[in-house]
């Protein structure tokens, strides 16, 4: 469920019309809306409730301030993978204690600003990096609170580009060495054992992986207690999936999931954390574009968008699909035609669907980009130079710019030219 609906023959956002924030702002652009991610964390925070748990965000979806700062006002953690994302969750007033590092590649720099600065946990990924860990806490005098993420090898049967808890995936350490890996954890100077992670993918829509790995991290739960380790905390990752599509059947809810989690797991007593992304962000957004031409081709139209692959990259990485409406409401006996609906930049893969069936369109025409909201703006680029597009936070009637466009100028002066040239 989302707050994108048409009202009286036009789209809004909340209460606000998008076609307003159109005028206002310029296209293309990102607009989310403040109900949708309160909603989404709400929904997870309940579906443990009665359990001792932390949701903390996965912000890699959607790490603007602002959505971070709504999201944190509503008690969310964060799950970082890099330094600018815990720098970024920081400034957005998130305490260290609630932030738990996550990602294989920490870099002794990344470690320690995350050490002096406050962390709830790393999630270590390898032995050379516990090592890394070991010296660096060592170095500063404190202790490093860690989980091991294990690969449990189960298949997500998720899209083999977001399936990451397969043997075969870079992910985790094997999850039947696991215990000679605790074992050497416990025997470093400045680590602390506090836990387990997992997470096996994203955009799941089956709750049976996450099953099948979750009973195997309650098996080690047991081996690495009677190894006399204090295991207290179970990070479950995120990646429980959205629908893309308003006619297929629908993944599981935070509930279901939730329920799922207790059944597996609450007989352990531990603390439980999620990391959900994309559940929280991803329909809480949409991309609004507008028609730059209609162009008729040899045995197809073009509907030929301001929006691209840099704007929105999932379709040409991920082969994902969005809906794509009209912010017009098209009347209800209106003759669909079919699209292929592209971008401006110089690459085939530029192409967000082929044979989209849509009302018919006419230059300056604004869509929407459906499910837009996670892994969108975050993984834009200034490909082609073209700026990164602003993103817009609506609540109730009013709407705010969390991320202006870049000038031209701001672009090039990041480059310089060398004095000798
Ligand atoms: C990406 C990621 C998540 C979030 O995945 P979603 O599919 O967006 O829920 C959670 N944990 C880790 C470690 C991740 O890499």
């Amino acid at each position: 469920m989302d707050h994108f609906l048409y009202r009286d023959g036009a789209l809004y956002a909340e209460d606000v019309p998008v076609a307003e924030i159109a005028a206002a702002v310029g296209t293309p652009f990102y607009c989310y809306s403040t109900a949708t991610l309160s909603r989404h964390f709400r929904l997870f925070d309940e579906a443990l409730e009665g359990t001792d748990h932390l949701v903390c965000y996965a912000m890699k979806a959607a790490s603007n301030q602002a959505i971070l700062r709504t999201l944190a006002d509503l008690g969310a953690g964060m799950d970082v993978v890099s330094g600018g994302e815990y720098a970024r969750a920081r400034a957005a007033g998130v305490p260290g204690e609630k932030i738990v590092f996550s990602g294989v590649g920490k870099t002794r720099d990344e470690m320690r600003m995350a050490l002096e600065g406050g962390i709830r946990q790393f999630n270590v990924e390898s032995e050379p990096e516990l090592q890394a860990l070991s010296e660096v806490a060592l170095s500063l005098g404190v202790v490093a609170p860690i989980t091991v993420r294990v690969n449990p090898d189960v298949d997500a049967k998720t899209h083999e580009k977001i399936s990451t808890g397969k043997a075969e995936n870079k992910f985790g350490i094997p999850i039947s060495r696991a215990r000679a890996v605790y074992a050497h954890a416990a025997s470093l100077p400045g680590i602390k054992v506090v836990g387990i992670d997992v997470h096996i993918g994203s955009q799941l829509t089956d709750l049976e992986p996450y099953r099948a790995a979750y009973r195997k991290v309650a098996e080690l739960t047991e081996a690495l207690r009677a190894d006399g380790h204090e295991i207290t905390r179970l990070d479950l990752g995120g990646g429980l999936g959205i629908p893309y599509t308003r006619d297929n059947t629908a993944p599981p809810l935070p509930v279901e999931y939730g329920q799922m989690v207790k059944e597996e797991l609450a007989h352990l007593g531990c603390e439980i954390e999620i990391e959900p992304g994309r559940l929280i962000a991803g329909n809480a957004g949409i991309m609004v574009s507008r028609v730059i031409y209609v162009k008729s081709g040899q045995d197809r139209d073009f509907l030929i968008l301001d929006g691209a692959m840099n704007d929105l990259i999932r379709p040409a990485m991920y082969d994902a699909h969005h809906d794509i409406i009209p912010v017009i409401e098209p009347a209800a006996a209106t003759e669909p035609e079919l699209y292929d609906v592209v971008g401006p930049v110089c690459e085939s893969g530029d192409t967000f669907a082929k044979r989209r069936a849509l009302p018919p369109m006419a230059e300056g025409d604004l869509v929407a980009f459906r499910s837009a909201g996670a892994y969108g703006a975050v993984m834009s680029s200034e490909y082609n130079t073209r700026p990164l597009i602003p993103e817009v936070l609506v609540k109730g009637d009013q709407f705010a710019v969390i991320r202006r466009r870049p000038t031209f100028d701001e672009m090039i002066n990041r480059d310089t030219i060398p004095e000798w040239l």
